[in-house]
């Protein structure tokens, strides 16, 4: 019986990284069967505003996705579709992997960080209110007087809330998943100095959770201190867990110690459901050009291997892009850093390491 997988292609580069990523899937042999559904610029309505019924309930059935990046305004606009997803199946854990593969644009020997990002609370609840919204006087006859000053009446209001319950669940993520996976630290993130009620909460939450896994190290650090560690010593690092905002933060910047964005895959996982996509977005000035990477995208198909159980599957398909990027003959652009003239394109990238996965 094939797995049944749903497969969102996205926008912008995602149908071009997620096809390159279908075709090396299933050049391991494992028999999966994809519901394809359009979601983003392309999915035939007027305005992809809202999560279409369709991915909703191929998801349902599925309970599992790879899923390219889509597009969101920025400043102004609709809402990210990409949060809302999050939002809808309870996804609450991101795990962004960020490992050097011999041979990719480092400046770094070694790096083998994970990033697990609290997924849904924080600044992305998507509860703001806009300058000169009604509200916003309401709002702030409900503050103290003394803080009511700290506000100009032009200010725009972004409301950032963390829970005991939202940082708990994924608190115990990242120590379960260290001790899983052989890690032996695990770093709280937060800015608990500053913001000593609702990073304090994190803070305290996750030094509450971290004694019942005696096992594991565990220490936090302020998040302005540990940008400027990451890019010193970024080898000390285990598992940093973090709320949303740092942790999106912090998995670019880690994806830019190993060699970019295009190497960096992640996932959204809750209770039931997984989906799976890579770190970057839709890099709408690469569209349709066949000059994306593929490989985030194809780590995120390691990962969503793995989920299915197909250990055997996951490591052979990551030894193949690890082996791809060792040989250094067949890479994008990105990997390729004043040498973007003999850079291959998305589907040479594929075909390199569906070969390469042929060869065994
Ligand atoms: P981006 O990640 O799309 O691109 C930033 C830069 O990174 C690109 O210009 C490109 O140079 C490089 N890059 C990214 N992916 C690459 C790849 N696979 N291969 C080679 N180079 C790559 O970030 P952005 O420009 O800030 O965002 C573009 C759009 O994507 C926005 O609408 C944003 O909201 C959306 N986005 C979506 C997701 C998602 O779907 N989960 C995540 C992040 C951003």
């Amino acid at each position: 019986m094939p797995y049944e997988v749903t497969l969102i292609p996205g926008d912008g580069i995602g149908p071009e990284v997620t096809q390159a990523t279908r075709k090396v899937l299933e050049a391991t042999g494992v028999s999966i069967h994809w519901d394809v559904v359009p979601m983003g610029e392309f999915d035939g309505r007027d305005k992809a505003t809202s999560l279409p019924e369709p991915v909703l309930d191929s998801i349902k059935r599925t309970r599992v996705a790879l899923k390219g990046p889509v597009t969101t305004p920025v400043g102004s606009g609709f809402r990210s579709l990409n949060v809302a997803l999050r939002q809808r199946f309870d996804l609450y854990a991101c795990l962004r992997p960020c490992k050097i593969y011999a041979g990719a644009p480092s400046r770094y020997d070694y790096v083998d960080i994970v990033v697990v990002r609290e997924n849904l609370e924080d600044l992305y609840t998507g509860i703001e209110l806009e300058q000169g919204a009604p509200e916003i006087d309401g709002l702030l006859k409900l503050l103290p007087v003394s803080s009511r000053k700290a506000i100009r009446p032009d200010s725009a209001i972004s409301i950032k809330a963390i829970s005991a319950t939202g940082s708990r669940r994924i608190v115990k993520f990242a120590f379960d998943y260290a001790r899983t996976h052989g890690r032996k630290r695990v770093t709280a993130v937060h800015k608990a100095n500053i913001m000593k009620f609702s990073d304090g909460l994190f803070l305290h939450t996750a030094r509450e959770v971290a004694r019942d896994y005696a096992d594991i190290e565990f220490d936090d650090r302020l998040v302005d201190n540990l940008n400027m560690q990451l890019v010193r010593h970024p080898q000390q690092f285990d598992v940093l867990v973090a709320p949303n905002l740092y942790g999106d933060l912090l998995s670019d910047l880690c994806a830019g110690l190993i060699g970019g964005l295009g190497l960096a895959p992640g996932a959204n996982i809750g209770y039931e459901i997984a989906i799976f996509e890579p770190a970057h977005g839709s890099a709408p000035r690469y569209a349709g050009q066949n000059r994306a990477n593929p490989m985030a995208t194809m780590l995120c198909g390691v990962m969503l291997l793995k989920h299915l159980g197909e250990t055997g599957a996951a490591g052979t398909l990551e030894k193949a892009i690890a082996s791809v990027i060792a040989e250094g003959e067949v890479l994008t652009y990105d990997l390729r850093p004043g040498n973007p003239e003999s850079a291959a394109g998305t589907s040479q990238v594929g075909e390199a390491v569906e070969k390469k996965l042929k060869q065994g």
